[in-house]
């Protein structure tokens, strides 16, 4: 079978990367095929399926794949690795979509490669399920994120802390697998023929634009700040705690990646941490602006050689960009939480008005995703909305004072209450993969083979902004009992 792949990332020099097979599995069995996405890469779902298995496995190469292991490095929790690379992931080449927009075809755990280190090179079934979860359920919300195209299972078990697991494979789709620590590999050698070659390889695929730019590399640095502090913003607006944003972890593209221990929180509290290996709370909710910044000074440290060639200047040029990060990234957070409480227009008051209401979800202990999406019906202007969001509160919350404040705000705000209240519900979702159903559905499919769970979450988090009644017990926030406080990345 040909799939019209191409292969740019192939072409780049030898360092860059490794021509490896994937590791044939012994029973493929494909267990989810995203017709959409594949239709949207210009595939036709009804063809694909039959192949499915075979070559989402691994197991049957298409004629025009030309499959490689990336190389790359990063500082992984602030500890510099030379050399990590892709240790279970096998790039089979690049598809043009409908949109023309040439994006990444990869196999996640597809067997060893050059760089797996003391690793299996596979993939447990519940980690590669909990990333075609949540990656679409990011796709839904809005967020740029990778792409889920395929699982497949395959009939070998893979050991992990928590025993034996039945093993799978994930077809990844990204507009690129270049991270920030693609940039560092480099970097760290010394090795400015492949920084110089990488950055080439970046201006054509992801900014054409800095083609143009007096210095390049500086133009894709700003690029990569822009795209990154929208990106936090954007995980933010949601709830959304990445865990793992080492700087391998870290797309160019500005595509979220590697779904790992990544949650979304309950109740709102700026400090929540679910990875059980961030023991520190680097990556904390709050945290992400920051550590994003932390990575992307470390792009530019990789870019430096090619930022100028006198070192002091370099940094002066690196530095005052870098420093452009903050006020982006608090632009793109306050741009979007002024949607969320319902307002078109700026104010200089907004920016507290909006920490105001966190600060009451923080001392109530509210849920973050319900008190938005009641706040949003409050603004369609009927009492009983407006009771229904009391009942988030604790009866001593100043939430009262604060929604006497926001109404008056709103005043001045040229919009209906109708236009404003669906703008939020467009803003605001009902649905997010809370951690007890992600839990609960990857259990089902994971010791008992039983996706029903899976399919119905899945279903329900590809539409989060719609009320979707039928469904109403998909928002509740979990019960004590169910809470889920700790994620594993289960590598
Ligand atoms: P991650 O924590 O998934 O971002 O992965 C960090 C590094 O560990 C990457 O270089 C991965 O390719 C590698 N890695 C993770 N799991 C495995 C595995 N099971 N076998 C080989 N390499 C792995
Ligand atoms: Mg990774």
């Amino acid at each position: 079978m040909r799939l019209s792949l191409e292969h740019s990332y192939a072409a780049l020099p030898a360092g860059f990367c490794e021509r490896v097979r994937p590791t044939p599995v012994a029973l493929p069995g494909c267990a989810l095929l995203n017709g959409a996405l594949a239709a949207q890469l210009g595939w036709d779902p009804q063809v694909l399926e039959p192949a499915a298995a075979e070559i989402f496995s691994g197991n049957q190469l298409p004629e025009d794949a030309d499959p490689i292991a990336m190389a790359y490095a990063g500082h992984q929790f602030g500890n510099f690795v030379p050399q990590l690379g892709d240790g279970r992931a096998i790039l089979l080449g690049e598809r043009r979509d409908r949109d023309g927009v040439l994006r990444d075809i990869q196999l996640k755990g597809a067997g060893r490669t050059r760089f797996s280190r003391g690793g299996d090179g596979r993939a447990a079934l519940g980690p590669m399920l909990r990333e075609y979860l949540i990656s679409e359920a990011m796709q839904a919300l809005g967020i740029p994120t990778t792409r889920s195209l395929a699982v497949v299972t395959t009939g070998e078990r893979v050991l992990r802390d928590t025993g034996m697991l039945p093993g799978a494979v994930l077809t990844r789709v990204a507009a690129s697998h270049v991270r920030v620590g693609t940039f560092e590999f480099f970097g760290a050698r010394a090795d400015h023929d492949g920084v110089r070659a990488l950055l080439d390889y970046v201006i054509e695929r992801h900014y054409p634009a800095a083609c143009g730019a007096p210095v390049p590399a500086l133009a894709v640095l700003e690029a990569v700040i822009e795209c990154q502090a929208a990106l936090i913003a954007d995980w933010m607006r949601v709830g959304f705690i990445h865990g793992v944003m080492n700087t391998d972890n870290m797309t160019i593209s500005g595509e979220t990646i590697d779904y790992g221990p990544c949650a979304f929180m309950d109740t709102y509290d700026p400090k929540t941490v679910f990875s059980s290996i961030d023991r520190r709370g680097r990556y904390a909710y709050a945290n992400q602006p920051a550590i994003a910044k932390w990575n992307l000074a470390r792009l530019a440290e990789a870019l430096l050689p090619l930022i100028d060639p006198e070192g002091e200047r370099a940094v002066g040029l690196a530095t005052e960009v870098l420093n452009r990060f903050d006020a982006r990234a608090d632009a793109h957070l306050l741009a979007r939480m002024r949607r969320k409480i319902g307002l078109a227009s700026d104010e200089d008051g907004d920016a507290v008005l909006v920490s105001r209401w966190l600060v009451c979800l923080q001392e109530g202990t509210v849920d973050f995703t319900l008190a938005f999406r009641a706040l949003a019906a409050v603004s369609a202007g009927a009492d009983a909305p407006r009771e229904a969001l009391r009942q988030l509160f604790p009866a001593q919350s100043p939430i009262d004072n604060w929604l006497a404040d926001w109404q008056q705000r709103l005043q001045r705000d040229p919009r209906t209450p109708a236009d404003r209240s669906a703008d939020q519900r467009a803003a605001n979702p009902a649905f997010i993969p809370r951690n007890h159903r992600v839990e609960a559905a990857l259990q089902a499919a994971s010791d008992h083979g039983d996706l029903r769970p899976f399919t119905k979450l899945l279903g329900i988090l590809q539409h989060p902004y719609a009320d979707q009644p039928e469904a109403a017990e998909y928002q509740r926030p979990p019960e004590a009992a169910e809470r889920v406080l700790r994620t594993f990345c289960g590598t």
